[in-house]
C-alpha cells in the first residue's frame, strides 16, 4: 500500500506531546502515511496573522486533503479569528462527526451503555456570524439555513449510518418554534430517510432530545441536526460518557477532511508530559479510517481499550481503581505494546464493514418554484408616546395605498396593533407588515414608493423584509395572535 500524505499540525500547549505521543502509536501500528508539518496557532496569530493559519499551510491542506491537527491556543483579546471556523468554512468542511462512547466501568459514568454519535451541520445557521444592532434594544443575529446545506449534512448521516452498521438516524429540531427554517431541516429529513429503508428514522424535538441525550442515551444511536444544537448537545454527549477528554472529532468535507481531540490545548499542563493522548489518538483512528487502512485504526482502537481496561491511566482519568498511573509518552508506550490484543470486558471494536471516505455527497437541485412578492415588513426604530402602538400605527395607517396595506405591527413577534394587550412589552423594534390590497403579486416599485412615504412621514425604518410565497404557499411566518 503506498503512503498516503497527511497534514499535521503540532498546536499549541499540550498539542505538540499528545501528537507526538499519537503518531508514535500510527507508526508502530503500521499506519502508511507519510507526515507534512504545518504551523498553526499562536505562533502565527502572534506574527500578525489574524486567521492563526499562513497562506502557504492552506496549500498543505488542499493538496493532501486529511489534516490531523493538535489543539491551539486562542488569544485572548479582539481581532483573532477562530481557526476552526476559518478551516470549516473555507474548505467547505459541511460534517462535524463525534463519537461518543462509554467505556464504562473504566471511565466513571452514570451511562455505561451509551454508544452514539453527533453529526452536526458545520457551515450555516446562526453561526454565519451576520449581526446588527438595530436600535438603541435590539441587536439581531440572523440564522441562515440552506435546503442544500441541510440536506448535504442528513445525507451524510445516513450514508455514516449505513457505513458504520448503526440502525437508527434522529433528527433534532426546534420546528415547533422556528416552523420554516427547522421546519425545512426536518421535512428534507423526511424526504431523505425514505431513501434509507432499512435505517429507521425519527425526529425529535431538540430541548426533549437534549433531556434524552442526558438521562437515556443509550436511546440514541445517530443524530443529526443544526449547527448550535450540535454543537450544545455534542457537548452534553460527551460529558455524559464521562470521557470529554478522550474524545476525538471528525469534519468532513467533499474533498478535505480535519481530524482533531475535542478539547482544548490545555495550557496549565502543558510541557509536563501527563496530558492524555486519547482524545487526538481516536481522531487519529477515525483519521484512518477515513483514508481506508481499517486494519490499523481497529488494531490501534482495540490496544487502546485495552490499556484503558488494564488500568494504565495518565491523571486525568485516574481513581482507586487504575493500576499505574502514566504520563503522556509512557502511556503511548503502553498501547504500543498492546497492539495486536483485544479488550477483555469492552466491546472490541470491528472496522471491517466500513471502507474509507464516505461518497462525495451529491445534492440534486430541487425544481424551481414560482416566487411572488405579496408584502412586505418594515422594521422601523420608533420610541415616541410612550410606545403607545396605537400611535404607531394610525400613523403608519394613512401610509397605506400604491397595492399595499398595512395589516399590522408586531414588537418581538407578538401583535401589537390593530389589537393587542396591554400587559405586552414593547421595546423600540417594530416590524409593521404591509401587504398587498388585493392579493396579486406587488413590485419592487411598490415597495420603494411605500418606504418613500415613510421615510417622508419621519420613520426610521431600519429593514424591510419582503413577504414572498414559493408555488403559493407562504413562505414567512405569521405574527403571534396575527
Ligand atoms: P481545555 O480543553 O484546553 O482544558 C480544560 C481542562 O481540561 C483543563 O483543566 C485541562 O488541563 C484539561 N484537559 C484538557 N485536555 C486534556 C488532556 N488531553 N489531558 C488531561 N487534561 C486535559 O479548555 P480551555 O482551558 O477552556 O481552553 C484552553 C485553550 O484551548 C484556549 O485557548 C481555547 O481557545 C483553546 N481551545 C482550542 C480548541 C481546538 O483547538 N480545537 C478547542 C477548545 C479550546
Amino acid at each position: 500500500m503506498s503512503k498516503q500524505k497527511i497534514t499535521v499540525a503540532y498546536g499549541d500547549g499540550i498539542g505538540p506531546e499528545i501528537m507526538q505521543a499519537t503518531l508514535d502509536i500510527l507508526i508502530e501500528a503500521g499506519a502508511q502515511i507519510e507526515t507534512e508539518v504545518i504551523e498553526i496557532g499562536e505562533k502565527v496569530y502572534k506574527k500578525g496573522v489574524s486567521s492563526g493559519i499562513e497562506s502557504s499551510s492552506w496549500d498543505s491542506l488542499r493538496k493532501n486533503k486529511v489534516f490531523l491537527k493538535a489543539p491551539i491556543t486562542t488569544p485572548q483579546g479582539g481581532g483573532f479569528k477562530s481557526l476552526n471556523v476559518t478551516t470549516r468554512k473555507t474548505l467547505g468542511l459541511f460534517a462535524n462527526v463525534r463519537p461518543c462512547r462509554s467505556y464504562f466501568p473504566f471511565v466513571p459514568t452514570h451511562h455505561p451503555l451509551t454508544d452514539l454519535v453527533v453529526i452536526r451541520e458545520n457551515e450555516e445557521d446562526l453561526y454565519a456570524g451576520i449581526e446588527h444592532q438595530q436600535t438603541q434594544e435590539v441587536v439581531q443575529c440572523l440564522k441562515l439555513v440552506t435546503s442544500t446545506g441541510s440536506e448535504k449534512i442528513i445525507r451524510y448521516a445516513f450514508e455514516y449510518a449505513k457505513a458504520y452498521g448503526r440502525r437508527k438516524v434522529t433528527c433534532m429540531t426546534k420546528d415547533n418554534i422556528m416552523k420554516h427554517a427547522d421546519g425545512m431541516f426536518h421535512k428534507i429529513f423526511d424526504r431523505v430517510a425514505r431513501e434509507y429503508p432499512d435505517i429507521t428514522a425519527e425526529h425529535m424535538i431538540i430541548d426533549i432530545g437534549s433531556a434524552i441525550i442526558a438521562n437515556r442515551p443509550h436511546l440514541l444511536d445517530v443524530i443529526v441536526t443544526l449547527n448550535l444544537y450540535g454543537d450544545i448537545i455534542s457537548d452534553i454527549a460527551a460529558e455524559v460518557t464521562g470521557s470529554v477528554g478522550l474524545g476525538g472529532s471528525a469534519n468532513i468535507g467533499n474533498t478535505v477532511a480535519m481530524f482533531e481531540a475535542i478539547h482544548g490545548s490545555a495550557p496549565d499542563i502543558a510541557g509536563k508530559d501527563i496530558a492524555n493522548p486519547s482524545g487526538l489518538l481516536n481522531a487519529a483512528v477515525m483519521m484512518l479510517v477515513h483514508i481506508g487502512q481499517n486494519q490499523v485504526a481497529e488494531n490501534i482502537n482495540n490496544a487502546w481499550l485495552r490499556t484503558l481496561e488494564d488500568g494504565i491511566h495518565t491523571a486525568d482519568i485516574y481513581n482507586q481503581d487504575s493500576k499505574r498511573k502514566v504520563g503522556t509518552q509512557e502511556f503511548a508506550k503502553e498501547v504500543i505494546l498492546r497492539l495486536g490484543k483485544m479488550p477483555v470486558s469492552l466491546k472490541p471494536v470491528s472496522f471491517k464493514s466500513e471502507g474509507g471516505a464516505l461518497p462525495t455527497i451529491v445534492v440534486k437541485p430541487q425544481p424551481k418554484t414560482k416566487k411572488e412578492l405579496v408584502g412586505v415588513d418594515v422594521f422601523i426604530d420608533w420610541s415616541e408616546n410612550d410606545k403607545n402602538p396605537t400611535a404607531l400605527g394610525d400613523k403608519l395607517k394613512t401610509l397605506s395605498g400604491d397595492g399595499l396595506s398595512l395589516k399590522m405591527i408586531t414588537n418581538r413577534g407578538v401583535m401589537v396593533y390593530p389589537e393587542g394587550m396591554p400587559e405586552t412589552y414593547c421595546s423600540d423594534h417594530w416590524r409593521c407588515r404591509f401587504v398587498s390590497e388585493s392579493g396579486a403579486p406587488v413590485s419592487h416599485t411598490n415597495v420603494i414608493s411605500l418606504l418613500e412615504r415613510v421615510m417622508n412621514a419621519g420613520f426610521d425604518f431600519i429593514k424591510t423584509e419582503h413577504l414572498y410565497t414559493f408555488d403559493g404557499e407562504r413562505g414567512y411566518s405569521l405574527g403571534q395572535g396575527e
